[in-house]
């Protein structure tokens, strides 16, 4: 077996770009639902990821995709009853007028066809995203990306929409609505014609805020007075990470004109889509050409419907919920006197703010925690604008059982850093 300290010194092939996590970096070998197993057959209980929505090694997953796999995987030129079925069940999930699906293999490809779309409905190329978003790899994308580099010329940023202390939601819906139209004039007054309001449904970059209901309906309608289209990114917040809504932008009441999604949309293997109304993808259709070589294949369809019926048959939303219930009522229990600054989060994405100690920056802080957690055999990640953080996004077959787990090492960790 290939020791930890080996491949890290061979890692100098992959070049400086590339980061890991961890003080002492994890080597995992084998997944098993909410369980990870390092090198010396140690399990670590993983409350980070969530690609493998439905479990690592899902075996109806791993089954769909090897049988489809032995017996045919094309590509979207020719006939196959796989991607139908598996539109037709998706779109169930969706509201009527989001009725078209087009497929891909990234969230960053997802998105960058969205702002395509985008374009040629609206004509425009002005693009409003929030202060610290994330939205992908490409050119296009690291450009709306804040949080990854300078925004381009034709991109404005707005700070997250947040309810204030004693602030009611129609209030802050109003000045983030402001804000919104703010960004698109300004567009306008440096003659570029708006394009799209791209939002992460859970401003997952930003700190983790997922959104009240009705907050971002008034930012929405500024973005559309504008001219602009509406896109929600559920590359983060989709298939029930925030419970049993489902979809980011159903919890918050917003109704897109676009979703993309993409993450645990095969959990693991690489699928992404774009929903739509058959307005905007008929604009698109009018001016533009669609050809992925590999998003849409019959294998990303029969994943895609395993994690579906996954998600479905095991009411993984509905139990995410549940058990975002049991820990946000633990939080509140046992968090408050360890040094936490703010608590968000619903289903099973949270975020927890961690205040600074003595003199010790706050991101030190969360780094230390989230890299006791794992001494500890617990995986979480620690993020936002100051990188402080803990970011917690367990598979969403983490249940009530797995809390005391999770919670424990985490009272530990903040006690001890
Ligand atoms: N949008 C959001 C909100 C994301 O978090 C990410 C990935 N972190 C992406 C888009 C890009 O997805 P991918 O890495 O699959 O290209």
């Amino acid at each position: 077996m290939t020791e930890p300290t080996e491949l890290l010194a061979r890692r100098t092939v992959l070049g400086p770009a590339y980061r890991l996590f961890y003080d002492e970096p994890l080597l995992p070998v084998r997944g098993e639902d909410v369980w990870l197993e390092d090198a010396d057959g140690r399990r670590y209980l993983d409350a980070y990821n969530n690609v493998p929505v439905v479990g690592h090694g899902n075996a109806r997953v791993v089954q769909a995709m090897a049988a489809q796999a032995a017996t045919l995987c094309t590509h979207t030129r020719y006939l196959h009853p796989a991607i139908l079925d598996y539109a037709d069940a998706l779109l169930a999930h969706f509201p009527p007028d989001l009725n078209r699906l087009m497929l891909a293999c990234t969230g960053s490809e997802a998105n960058d066809l969205a702002l395509r779309m985008a374009q040629a409905v609206s004509g425009g190329q002005g693009i409003v995203v929030t202060h610290h978003a994330y939205h992908g790899v490409t050119q296009l994308l690291a450009q709306t990306s804040p949080s990854l580099a300078a925004v381009a010329p034709f991109v404005r940023t707005v700070p997250p929409p947040m309810v204030g202390e004693g602030e009611t939601v129609a209030i802050a819906a109003r000045r983030w609505e402001d804000q919104v139209a703010q960004a698109f004039a300004d567009l306008q007054a440096a003659a570029v014609r708006p394009c799209a309001l791209l939002v992460d449904t859970v401003f997952a970059s930003d700190g983790i805020f997922p959104p009240a209901h009705g907050l971002l309906s008034g930012g929405a309608a500024a973005a559309r007075a504008a001219g602009a289209v509406v896109i929600a990114d559920e590359v983060q917040a989709g298939f029930g990470r925030l419970g049993a809504d489902w979809w980011g932008f159903a919890r918050t009441g917003l109704a897109p004109d676009i979703v993309t999604m993409g993450k645990p949309m095969g959990n693991g293997y690489p699928m992404a889509g774009v929903v739509a109304t058959a307005a905007v993808v008929d604009a698109f259709a009018a001016t533009g050409r669609y050809f992925n070589t590999f998003g849409g294949n019959p294998v990303a369809a029969a994943v895609g419907m395993a994690v579906l019926q996954e998600l479905e048959q095991r009411r993984l939303p509905e139990r995410a919920e549940t058990t975002g219930q049991l820990l946000a009522a633990e939080w509140a229990h046992a968090l408050p006197a360890l040094g936490v600054a703010g608590i968000r989060g619903h289903g099973l994405y949270w975020g927890i703010t961690v205040a600074e100690h003595g003199a010790a920056h706050s991101s030190t802080r969360a780094s230390r925690v989230a890299n006791h957690m794992r001494q500890h055999g617990v995986l979480i990640s620690h993020s936002g604008p100051q990188g402080n953080v803990l970011k917690i996004r367990p598979p969403l077959t983490f249940g009530t059982e797995h809390v005391p787990i999770l919670l424990d090492a985490l009272v530990q960790a903040l006690r001890q850093t």
